[in-house]
């Protein structure tokens, strides 16, 4: 069924009890095109371009939990494309410009929110970096303003700019184009848009083992039992590692634990987003009113889905500095979610040694915001055996060249 204003009215009829579901819940086949490990967003999208954009529908997402329930629905949402190197700017823009086409594409509200990103500067050293991705950002055809302290505060006119603090504002960049988007909105929306495609969605079906024969992939060792594939295309995020294992692989890849919180509801306040990299700060406000915050990662490795309390005291003691109007809110919630973290901070979408098995990680604190381009590009690399070039870079031959694309400065802290 279509959703828009005519199937509302004609629900409405019958008191919306008789919406259908939103996608189905198959029985698994003995084997498919391609089997997608992980029904976050990265693996949904990927199921929906392999299906739209190359028509290959014998696919099905495997997914241990229910979708969304990794680092997809436990993000901050924030959407961007500012990012510093070439390579980076080209992925993201890709799918800035895909977020901003995805309601009506899949006939699904994502509730993009291009409200504006600002990213701030505390120091020379801030400011610097700052600049200098304002520009790069202009020459690659991303949108990008550098706002001084007045101009931040008329950006956003909660924000305390005074000299005398622990974290002075000296500036911030400025993302017009950025945003909010709403993370669960997106797991269904590309589910739902697969599931018409015929794509076999999966859920509580957790990939145990991986077969091989010799260099070739031939099907997935799951707790539904065996199911064949000519080909696998991984898209674990925090357990990215775990899957590589079992294929006989050892990824660069490193997991950690980074934590979210979320206030009470509260009157309107804060119209944009607003992140520092430096004191591990990013805020904005969702629809319900609640202030979405995030912290920086926990340093050490783990699986567990929850971080320290040091972590989120540090980043609440920042933000009250920087939003003293904050200071009588109370906090409602707090979660975690376990991010898959590259040394260059830059994402892997790539083939692999062994024939038909692919990888999709190492997206880190920052990978919400990739999710259309990513699912877009990876799709190609499955449907052809080849990266499209967009990816090209972000292929995992890059850790033995070593051309790193290095984004610490734009990705490794915020978001
Ligand atoms: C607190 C927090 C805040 C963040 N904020 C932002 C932000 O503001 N902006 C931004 O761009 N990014 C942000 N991110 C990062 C972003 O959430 C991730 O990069 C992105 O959601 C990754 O999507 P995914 O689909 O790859 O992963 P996931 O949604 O984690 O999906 C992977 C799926 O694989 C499944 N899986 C794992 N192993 C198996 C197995 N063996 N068998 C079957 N299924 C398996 C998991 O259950 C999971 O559902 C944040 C992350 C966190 C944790």
């Amino acid at each position: 069924m279509k959703y828009s204003i005519f199937s509302i009215a004609r629900n409405a009829l019958s008191h919306h009890k008789n919406w259908p579901e939103q996608w189905r819940s198959p029985e698994p086949k003995t084997d498919y095109d391609v089997i997608i490990i992980g029904g976050g967003g990265h693996g949904l999208a990927t199921a929906y371009y392999l299906a739209k954009e190359h028509g290959i529908t014998n696919v099905a997402v495997l997914e241990k939990g229910w979708l969304g329930g990794g680092n997809t629905a436990r993000n901050t949402t924030i959407v961007r494309s500012n990012y510093l190197w070439d390579e980076s700017a080209a992925i993201y823009e890709k799918s800035l410009q895909l977020w901003e086409g995805l309601s009506q594409d899949i006939n699904y509200n994502v509730m993009l929110s291009q409200r504006g990103v600002l990213n701030l500067a505390h120091n020379l050293g801030d400011v610097r970096e700052g600049v200098r991705r304002v520009n790069a950002n202009r020459l690659n055809g991303v949108d990008a303003e550098w706002l001084d302290a007045d101009g931040v505060k008329d950006f956003c006119p909660i924000i305390n700019i005074s000299k005398d603090t622990r974290h002075p504002v000296l500036g911030a960049t400025l993302q017009r184009r950025g945003g909010v988007a709403r993370h669960d909105s997106v797991a269904w929306g590309y589910a739902r848009a697969a599931d018409a495609c015929g794509v076999d969605i999966i859920q509580n079906c957790e990939v145990t083992g991986i077969k091989r024969e010799g260099d070739k992939v031939v099907g997935v060792e799951t707790t539904r039992g065996y199911i064949g594939a000519k080909k696998v295309a991984v898209v674990a995020a925090g357990h990215s590692s775990v899957v590589a294992n079992m294929a006989g692989l050892r990824l660069p890849v490193e997991s950690h634990p980074l934590q979210a919180l979320v206030s009470e509801p509260i009157k309107p306040v804060i119209d944009c987003v607003v992140m520092s990299g430096a004191v591990h700060v990013y805020v904005s406000q969702s629809d319900k009113g609640e202030l979405v915050m995030g912290a920086g990662v926990d340093s050490f490795n783990s699986y567990g889905q929850r971080g320290s309390f040091h972590v989120i005291e540090h980043q609440l003691g920042a933000c009250l500095e920087l939003f003293p109007v904050f200071s009588r809110v109370r906090m409602m919630r707090t979660w975690g979610g376990i991010v898959d973290v590259c040394p260059d901070a830059s994402p892997i979408i790539s083939k692999t040694s062994v024939d038909g098995l692919y990888f999709n990680c190492g997206w880190g604190t920052g990978g919400f915001k990739a999710t259309p381009g990513s699912g877009w590009a990876f799709a190609h690399t499955v449907a052809k055996d080849e990266p499209h070039r967009l990816n090209a870079p972000f292929a995992l031959g890059r850790f033995e060249t070593g051309a790193l694309i290095d984004e610490h400065g734009a990705a490794a802290v915020a978001h």
